[in-house]
């Protein structure tokens, strides 16, 4: 069977539960301990609490140039999904891989590891770095404390591959997203004194209500991405909850609303008016009846939009070792706007897989993407031994 190898730590990959609110120390141990079976180093960057780490390690030549082979060892849960089977468990139907992280994206990580042989047998004359994060399922949170520690090493790549599933085909650019927590603060009263209380929900809800006419306005005025599915920047409002009983005016009324923008858009602007919009229309109103009441706005999660022109030298490169002149801008996000954003590396995204089987119950990945996936990292591989 073609890539039994790359399977095989699929397997192995797939048995660690690295669920982003659980440690994924154990995985980036087994990675470490096998890199070490052919004699590679590996630099571990753990977060605060240190129950879970980057791992970054460097293959070949420790000069310029080079690319950095890039991906997340974090998984999405898989509480309230029916499984047909344990998602902790990789098994083969017919000619998919099923398990949690198969597409997205362990699948990726397995085939980089499994050509770790191979990246040594053929004495590279430009390293290839394997950095590989946690925490980016909610946010790209953990990619930060390695891109710090990459600043500043000596030698710099000359490009950066974020394997994310792409179908294998080059992705130029997604949107950048930012989430927000609100607290609308009211006084509580009898519901039978409604006038004399503010309504947190009430306030709450004039507010959602402008968001969503900020997203309207967007879809009908711009500005404009045409490679995009959606082609503008979207708003939306996902959770909310408040009040504790019918007859009690709610003192507290929390929502949570994010902005993906296309580049052409600046979420802080459209952050500015929303606040605007607050402090003009809706604090007043509050502030008549009681002084301490009042909106409260908070970033909970951010992370660049990702856009690299088509024409580059780089995206030629990839397009070429991949035999398919294809490319597209995709609606899920990536580390690769802070990579091409905070390490000024020409980025994109691409690996194997579909992100439409990611996330999901069943989640798989095709043998076929993962061969293709194979064929394009040995030519990769071939590439930087010539250079
Ligand atoms: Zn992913």
């Amino acid at each position: 069977m073609k890539e039994k190898n790359s399977i095989d730590i699929l397997k192995s990959l797939v048995s660690f539960d690295t669920t982003s609110y659980r440690s994924n120390l154990e995985l980036v141990e087994f990675i470490k301990q096998y890199l070490k079976s052919f004699k590679i180093e590996s630099e571990l960057i753990y977060d605060e609490s240190k129950t879970k780490a980057n791992l970054y390690a460097t293959i070949g030549p420790k000069n310029n140039g080079g690319v950095i082979l890039s991906g997340h060892t974090d998984v999405v849960p898989v509480a309230d999904q029916t499984w047909d089977s344990d998602p902790f468990n990789l098994i083969r139907k017919d000619d998919r891989l099923l398990g949690r992280g198969s597409a997205d994206m362990k699948g990726f990580l397995a085939l980089v590891l499994s050509r770790v042989p191979k990246m040594i047998e053929v004495n590279l004359s430009k390293p290839i770095h394997l950095a590989f994060s946690y925490d980016e399922e909610i946010g790209c949170v953990g990619v930060h404390r390695m891109l710090d520690i990459i600043e500043k090493k000596p030698y710099k790549p000359s490009f950066c591959i974020v394997g994310e599933p792409t179908g294998m085909e080059v992705v130029v650019g997604h949107k950048g997203k930012s989430g927000y927590n609100v607290n609308v603060r009211g006084l509580p009263c009898h519901s039978g004194h409604a006038p004399n209380g503010v309504n947190a929900i009430n306030f709450a809800a004039k507010l959602i209500l402008h968001i969503s006419e900020l997203a309207i306005d967007k879809s009908i005025n711009g500005p404009f991405d045409y490679d995009y599915e959606i082609p503008y920047t979207t708003l939306h409002t996902g959770i909310v909850s408040g009040g504790k009983a019918l007859n009690i005016v709610p003192d507290l009324c929390k929502f949570e609303f994010e902005i993906r923008h296309i580049s052409k858009d600046d979420p802080n602007e459209l952050l500015n008016k929303i606040k605007n919009y607050t402090l003009e229309n809706l604090i007043p109103d509050m502030h008549n009846i009681s002084k301490e009441t009042g909106i409260y706005i908070e970033e909970n999660v951010s992370y660049p939009g990702f856009l690299v022109s088509q024409d580059s030298q780089n995206v030629k490169y990839i397009k070429e070792l991949l035999n398919n002149n294809i490319h597209k801008k995709v609606i899920f996000g990536s580390e690769a706007g802070l990579f091409n954003n905070r390490l000024k590396l020409p980025t994109v995204v691409c690996g194997p897989g579909s992100i439409n089987q990611a996330h999901k119950p069943n989640e798989y990945i095709s043998l076929n993407q993962l061969e293709k996936g194979g064929q394009f990292l040995d030519r990769l591989i071939a590439s930087l031994n010539n250079a």
